[in-house]
Order: C-alpha cells, then sequence, then structure tokens
C-alpha cells in the first residue's frame, strides 16, 4: 500500500484495519476495510485500493456470514479440481460470465450456490454408476460422432454389437470422470466377457442413431481434447479393446455387474 500524508499537514498517517457495520439484504455485515489514520488528527481516510475492493469484500462477507461459497472459495476449488471456468461451466450448466462474476464477486443464489458445490466438492453426492450426469442418448451420439471425425471412421454400426465402440465411450466417459468431475454421457456400463459394455446396448443402438444431437449440451473443449487424446492413444479398434481389458475397473468388476466410475482414477492405459 502506498503511503498517505494527512491533508492537514499533521505527516504520515498509519495503515489500519477499519471495521464497521453494515445493513446489507437484511443482515448486519461486519465488514473489515484497510484504511490510513492520522495518529495526531484521528482523521480516516480510505485508499484508492480499498475504495475499489468494497463492493468486493461486501459480497464476500455476505457470503462468509451467510454459508455461501466465497469468490475466492470457488477459484481455489475449481483449482483444486484442476477445471477451468469454461469447464466449470459446462458440467454445472451455468455461463461462463456467471462463473467470472462469481468468482470475482457478484453473488450467487442458494440454488446456485448448491449446484456449485455439487461440481466442485468431492464429499458430495456422486452417483457412481452415471458418473454424476443423467443419461443422455444425443450426448452419446455426440461423442461418438467426435471419434469419428477424430479416428477417421465409422464406430456406430447399423446391426452391430458396438464391441468396439463402447470401449471408446467407455474411455471417454470415465477419463471425463477422472478430469472434470463428470461422465460425458451418463451412461452405465456393464462388464462382460468382451469388456465395460454400454449397459443395454441392444435397445440403446437405434436410439442412439436416430438421436437429435441439437438437444444436447454442445462438447467442451476439455471433452473434445479427452476424445482427441483417447483417438490418438487408440487408432485402431483392436487398441482399445486389449487395453479396456488390462483395465482393473473391468479385470476386478464380476461379469454381468455394473462398472463404477469410481474406477476412473484407477485407469492405467496412459491417456496424455
Ligand atoms: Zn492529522
Amino acid at each position: 500500500m502506498k503511503q498517505m500524508y494527512c491533508p492537514k499537514g499533521h505527516g504520515a498517517m498509519e495503515p489500519k484495519k477499519k471495521h464497521r457495520t453494515i445493513p446489507f439484504r437484511g443482515i448486519e455485515l461486519k465488514i473489515t476495510e484497510d484504511a490510513f489514520v492520522c495518529p495526531v488528527c484521528q482523521l480516516i481516510a480510505g485508499t484508492v485500493e480499498s475504495a475499489g475492493k468494497i463492493q468486493q469484500t461486501i459480497a464476500d462477507t455476505y457470503r462468509k456470514q451467510t454459508g455461501l461459497l466465497t469468490g475466492e472459495e470457488i477459484k481455489r476449488l475449481r483449482h483444486d479440481k484442476g477445471i477451468t471456468q469454461a469447464d466449470l461451466a459446462a458440467i454445472s450448466g451455468f455461463g461462463v460470465a456467471s462463473i467470472k462474476r462469481w468468482e470475482t464477486g457478484a453473488i450467487q443464489t442458494q440454488s446456485a450456490d448448491k449446484t456449485l458445490r455439487l461440481h466442485l466438492l468431492d464429499n458430495c453426492i456422486e452417483n457412481t454408476m452415471t458418473g454424476n450426469r443423467d443419461l443422455s442418448i444425443p450426448r452419446i451420439k455426440l461423442v461418438a460422432s467426435a471419434f469419428e471425425r477424430e479416428l477417421g471412421r465409422a464406430i456406430i454400426i447399423a446391426g452391430d454389437k458396438m464391441l468396439f465402440a463402447a470401449k471408446y465411450l467407455w474411455y471417454a466417459d470415465m477419463m471425463a470422470k477422472k478430469e472434470l468431475g463428470r461422465s460425458m454421457t451418463g451412461a452405465t456400463y456393464a462388464c462382460l466377457q468382451y469388456g465395460p459394455q454400454l449397459n443395454n446396448y441392444k435397445d440403446l443402438l437405434e436410439d442412439i442413431q436416430n438421436a437429435d444431437t441439437s438437444k444436447a449440451e454442445s462438447l467442451s473443449d476439455s471433452e473434445l481434447n479427452i476424445i482427441h487424446r483417447i483417438g490418438r492413444r487408440f487408432p485402431e479398434d483392436q487398441m482399445v479393446y486389449d487395453a479396456s481389458h488390462k483395465e482393473p475397473a473391468w479385470l476386478e468388476t464380476r461379469n454381468g455387474e455394473l462398472i463404477s466410475y469410481l474406477w476412473a482414477e484407477k485407469l492405467v492405459a496412459i491417456i496424455d
């Protein structure tokens, strides 16, 4: 902080933490501001910095006193998860602009706070079978199409058993759960003899082919990046097939049972 001098000519003023109580949204906020006090005449002067920060101080104090996440907390939790503002927007359904505003001082509603916590805190209620997302068949088609562009060939084929497509989708969902906290499609996977398979794939194939992708939330850059890395790692069907058979997720889940997304943390394939 810069030095300040008393306007009445008493020389250097001393930096002090100034406490005051202000009414805000029906409660009394106890805020602390940086200020300068003249040791001679006790004149108090705010600083340019403190004047600029006052809105944020009020917002954060309000959030602290009412049990909402503060801007700093949202930012820290997001960094802890290793995700960008755009990633958080994609997984939570909020706009990036809202995430930015909340991180820099705007106050989120109680319900927005609950949603943010759901996506930012690990000890929240998790759905380990869907990877924290409701099943979206249009999204399965979006992810499969992204793989088809990446691989330069079709992976969803009429009458096909999705033997290989399901493994690409499974890696995409598991990697998204691991890196972004949420699967891409919300699909559940069964542990079958030939590897991880979309649960009820026989009933889903036609729906996937006919799905209207305009109804699906589009894939985020982080999701597309995961698909790109998987495509680069497994350019051939046989490679993704073989890799999935080395995964503890498949080896240690009993035949016919669903594969938990908790295995996402223990993938052995190196997809970087
Ligand atoms: Zn003075």
